[in-house]
């Protein structure tokens, strides 16, 4: 997409539909407009000479706008975006409602106008949209009934209604924008435009925004590593829960939702995910205002004993951590304060702490340099004036360059000291765990800001072989594979047991023979999805049994379903599991975000355990790596009590591999590998199950 810097600081705006005509769009968005805008306005509608006393003009292709508000009625509003494309006007804002959000009519004129847009490459935001606002031009073309302050955050959002709620309450609080956007139906600009076009914009410090969902995940992660390298971003993404769950023959299709996926992919495009609205502007105010930390140490320091506890168990519930203080502090806490309080962190300055004793306290806790931010958090006194604390927190917080944040409890009495605090950048919080968890989002923004994104592995791989094995589904109507396809595994080298499929007992003996040890034998059948759910996996199977347990198999298969499709038995060699642990390494395709990985603790009870992480395919090693140390039961990969540790490096290697395979190759919908046997030597695939839509191959 083009550059967005006319879109927000257009010097003529047309407004197509403009009208005096009461409660009407066409009229609030021309009276926002005229409010402030340092640039001109031209009405566009043909049934006026002059509109609020602006000449009007009949056709939009005579206003040499460099922006066009389209209000008109949805038959026509197409027609009139069209006329702005020819005119040469490259930005468009669509505020007519009736497209894509109401039906088949709707979307195929929202068809028409993204086919539009196409044609003469306009930055079309909307339609459906309440508009958009930047206020160092100060822009309204919004028919909302609020305007946005200045400031150094943008924002944008899905929900137009939601906006107008947000300033109310922004401008309330002293909160402040650079531009503001409707995003609308998103046919045509999404948040990946608005992120990219923010990201260079030296006006804006953080991007914020509100999501029902994202359009191309993968751009929405390219883009969004990009920016945040320097601008963070904050975004609320509603829906969490999954409406319907798919029908899906995978565990990892099972246990991935869609959340899961946005999950993922808002992590690795470094995205600060908040879950509340409150969340939100909680941490962008943080982020829009403070020094990054240059540790994860937090001071706290307070006048309350309770509020200082509630706060330290915030503080065990992020990712930062209590601050151990230097012997110096400790010694001069021990001059300054009274014995009765606590020179140790959260230090308590006890209830009858007045000015000095504030001021003192949080000034040698800042200047320690084991302490990377620090918490001022205090309950009212008669001996302490908020004002002046607020006024020395502002001071302290600018000598020595470290986050602080405020948490001055109480009501009425807060609100001038909250004030000062505000103006200066210092938000304050009513409750110390919102305080911890906006300085752990600005901890949180260091690291990622300094992540480094690797390439993925690009590993030799045997594809022709792996296509072939794909193909075997067309013409079928089942278009699941099982065991059958051990082979595409191997043609991306991941490792599987010694074995072989066959359709006899004798041939069953021969293979088992051929492999030493016990062995292990499996029905393989395309409608026997889950094998040891009716017998179908013998384990530690002697030669002399094979024959039996062959004829025992088929018994059970034709059991099951009289008219299953028995395409043999496996022999399988048999894999360690006594010293190796079952993980599940495996991916389904999200409509949003592509191929989505999971590897979690593996065997017959996954459901059951749910003990999975997510990404975003493909992967680098890194990524991969990250996943094998972020499920609970990673200690046991570990090697947890007395146990050899696995080979985690091969399992990473896996998840690499598959990432691979399921890049190259979009037509498996869904893939597990359960159980990918983890050793302390290597990592072996003992079963695999996968669906392949052969329309894609
Ligand atoms: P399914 O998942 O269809 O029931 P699997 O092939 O995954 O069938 O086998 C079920 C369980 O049997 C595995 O989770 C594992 O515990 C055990 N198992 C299967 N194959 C082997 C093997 N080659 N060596 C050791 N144990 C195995
Ligand atoms: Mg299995």
């Amino acid at each position: 997409m083009g550059d967005l810097s006319e879109l927000f600081a257009p010097g003529r705006v047309a407004v197509v539909g403009a009208t005096e005509r009461e409660g009407s769009v066409g009229r609030a968005i021309v009276e926002n407009l005229i409010e402030d805008f340092d640039g001109e306005v031209v009405p566009v509608n043909p049934k006026y000479d002059e509109v609020f006393g602006l000449p009007a003009v009949a056709d939009v292709g005579e206003t040499d706008a460099d922006l066009a508000i389209v209000v008109v009625p949805p038959h026509i509003a197409v027609d009139a975006v069209r006329q702005a494309g020819e005119a040469g006007i490259q930005n468009v804002v669509v505020i007519t409602a009736g497209f894509g959000e109401t039906g088949s009519e709707g979307a195929a004129r929202e068809q028409e106008l993204t086919e539009v847009a196409e044609e003469y490459d306009l930055n079309l935001v909307g339609p459906n949209s309440l508009g958009i606002m930047s206020t160092p031009k100060g822009m309204n073309a919004t028919f909302g009934p609020e305007n946005a302050t200045s400031g150094n955050m943008s924002f944008m959002s899905q929900s137009g209604a939601f906006i107008t709620a947000v300033l109310d309450w922004a401008n309330d609080e002293g909160i402040g924008f650079k531009d503001v956007v409707s995003l609308g139906n998103k046919a045509v600009l999404d948040e990946s435009d608005f992120i990219d076009a923010w990201g260079t914009d030296e006006q804006t410090d953080v991007v914020i925004g509100y999501l029902e969902g994202i359009e191309e995940g993968r751009e929405f992660i390219d883009t969004a590593r990009e920016v945040t390298q320097d601008t963070p971003i904050v975004l609320v993404k509603s829906g969490r829960t999954d409406a319907g769950a798919q029908a899906a023959s995978s565990h990892t299709g099972t246990i991935a939702g869609s959340d899961q996926a946005y999950e993922a992919g808002l992590e690795q495009a470094g995205v600060i995910r908040a879950e509340s609205v409150q969340e939100l502007f909680d941490s962008a105010q943080m982020l829009a205002n403070q020094p990054l930390p240059d540790s994860k140490e937090i001071a706290i320091i307070t006048n309350a004993g309770g509020p200082g506890v509630m706060s330290t168990d915030a503080v065990g519930d992020s990712s930062l951590s209590m601050a151990s203080f230097s012997d110096e502090t400790l010694e001069e806490f021990s001059e300054k304060l009274p014995e009765e309080g606590n020179i140790y962190n959260p230090v308590d300055i006890v209830g009858d702490a007045d000015n000095d004793r504030f001021r003192d306290a949080l000034d040698v806790a800042l200047a320690d340099e084991n302490v990377g931010m620090a918490l001022v958090l205090t309950c009212p006194t008669a001996v302490l004036n908020y004002e002046q604390l607020a006024k020395d927190t502002v001071e302290l917080r600018q000598e020595h360059d470290k986050p602080v944040a405020a948490c001055f409890m109480g009501g009425e009495r807060v609100k001038p000291a909250a004030e000062i605090l505000q103006e200066s950048g210092i938000p304050n919080y009513f409750d110390p765990s919102r305080a911890v968890f906006a300085l752990d989002a600005l901890s949180d923004f260091k690291d990622i800001s300094r992540r480094e994104y690797d390439e993925p592995t690009e590993f030799d791989v045997d594809e022709e072989r792996a296509r072939e094995i794909l193909e075997s589904v067309k013409g079928r109507d089942d278009t699941r594979l099982g065991v059958e396809a051990m082979g595409l595994l191997d043609a991306y080298g991941i490792e599987t047991p010694q074995g072989d499929i066959i359709d006899s007992p004798a041939d069953a003996l021969e293979v088992a023979e051929d492999i030493d040890g016990n062995v292990v034998m499996k029905i393989v059948s395309p409608d026997i999805l889950h094998k040891s759910d009716i017998g179908g996996v013998k384990v530690g199977v002697e030669d002399e049994d094979v024959y039996d347990a062959y004829e025992d198999l088929i018994t059970r298969a034709r059991n099951y379903q009289p008219d299953a499709n028995i395409i043999g038995v496996q022999v399988q060699e048999m894999v360690d599991l006594d010293n190796g642990v079952e993980t599940i390494v495996g991916m389904n395709r999200d409509p949003q975000f592509g191929p989505l990985l999971m590897f979690g603790l593996g065997g017959i009870f996954v459901e059951v355990m749910e003990d999975t992480t997510f990404r975003v395919a493909p992967v680098a090693e890194n990524e991969a790596h990250t996943m094998t140390e972020e499920i609970d039961s990673a200690p046991l990969l570990r090697g947890a009590r007395g146990r050899d540790p696995v080979d985690v490096d091969e399992v990473t290697e896996t998840i690499q591999r598959l990432s691979q395979l399921v890049t190259d190759f979009p037509a498996i919908l869904e893939l597990d590998i359960n159980p990918l046997v983890a050793l302390p030597d290597g990592a072996k695939a003992v079963d695999v199950r996968l669906t392949v839509d052969p329309d894609e191959l």
